[in-house]
């Protein structure tokens, strides 16, 4: 029997860290511990039970099969029970699978448990001055991306010279003194077939850009097709105009061989934008012994 140890892979994006498993079809999970989030929960590793929200951005197994697991752990640990964001239609399902979960264990109630459904476009506060935007995608269920995003207020150009006591007497007089700026951290569309992501400012804008890559072998383009996944052959229209400093390729087959992968991606993306780009996990990981 081969043991195979199973460890988060981290990546360190200055100001915040993203910790993650993504291998497509076994499991998706990627947590942003100081942004208090989790994209998606896969089967709920320990460290996923440290943030109080999750971006849950579809409900095929390898993303959420952690759900439960999440919230009957954080009662276990006596926590507040956190929250799951998830695509508004995924809702009642996911409260029914809570209510079954209570019978397959026996027990009374569900476990504390708490849901918010997602709309494209409407901003979810995970806390003050930070928003998670849900964004539209392309997958075979119900599914929405997300952008978790910094917000601050800046005071206005034209008010920069005055003096403190001047601020607070225009603030008193109901004056609106600053401007509302967004600074997009990291943008997660989840599985998705390709889509024309640069159109949204956010996401061509968030620092760090995870994106889902299933397929890198020339005869999959029809299983990615079906499937609604990116192969790598759309990489260079998807990613032409995306700005971000990071673009970090997640959820790709055991079966990918890594080095090729890199070769790949080096043959079909201009040097600039292939500069940009990660894998968050390293073959150790990836690749069938
Ligand atoms: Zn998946
Ligand atoms: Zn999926």
């Amino acid at each position: 029997m081969n043991i195979r140890s199973y460890k988060l892979s981290l990546l360190e994006m200055g100001s915040f860290s993203l910790a993650g498993y993504s291998v497509a079809g076994e499991e998706a999970v990627i947590l942003a511990p100081e942004l208090d989030c989790s994209f998606d929960i896969g089967k709920c590793p320990r460290e996923a039970l440290t943030v109080n929200h999750v971006l849950l951005t579809h409900g095929h197994m390898d993303h959420a099969a952690g759900v439960p697991y999440y919230f009957a752990q954080r009662a276990f640990q006596g926590i507040e029970p956190g929250t799951v964001v998830a695509p508004a239609e995924m809702v009642r399902p996911l409260e029914d699978l809570m209510a079954a979960w209570a019978r397959v264990e026996g027990h009374g109630p569900a476990h504390a448990h708490r849901f918010v459904g997602a709309r494209e476009g409407e901003d979810y506060q995970i806390r003050r001055g930070l928003v998670a935007r849900p964004f539209a995608v392309r997958h075979s269920s119900p599914a929405l991306g997300f952008c978790v995003i910094d917000v601050r207020q800046k005071l206005k150009s034209e008010y920069l010279s005055l003096t403190g006591p001047q601020i607070v007497e225009l603030k008193k007089a109901g004056t609106q003194i600053t401007d509302r700026v967004e600074f997009p951290l990291v943008a997660y569309p989840g599985d998705t077939a390709k889509k024309n992501f640069s159109d949204l400012p956010f996401v061509a804008n968030a620092k760090v850009f995870l994106l889902e890559c299933t397929f890198f072998d020339a005869e999959h383009v029809r299983r990615a097709r079906a499937g609604r996944h990116m192969h790598v052959a759309d990489l260079p229209e998807v990613l032409e105009g995306m700005k971000n400093e990071h673009i970090v390729i997640v959820h790709v087959t055991r079966r990918t061989n890594m080095a090729e992968a890199r070769k790949l991606l080096r043959k079909s993306l201009r040097k600039e934008i292939a500069d940009r780009i990660t894998f968050l996990m390293s073959r150790k990981y990836i690749e069938e012994d």
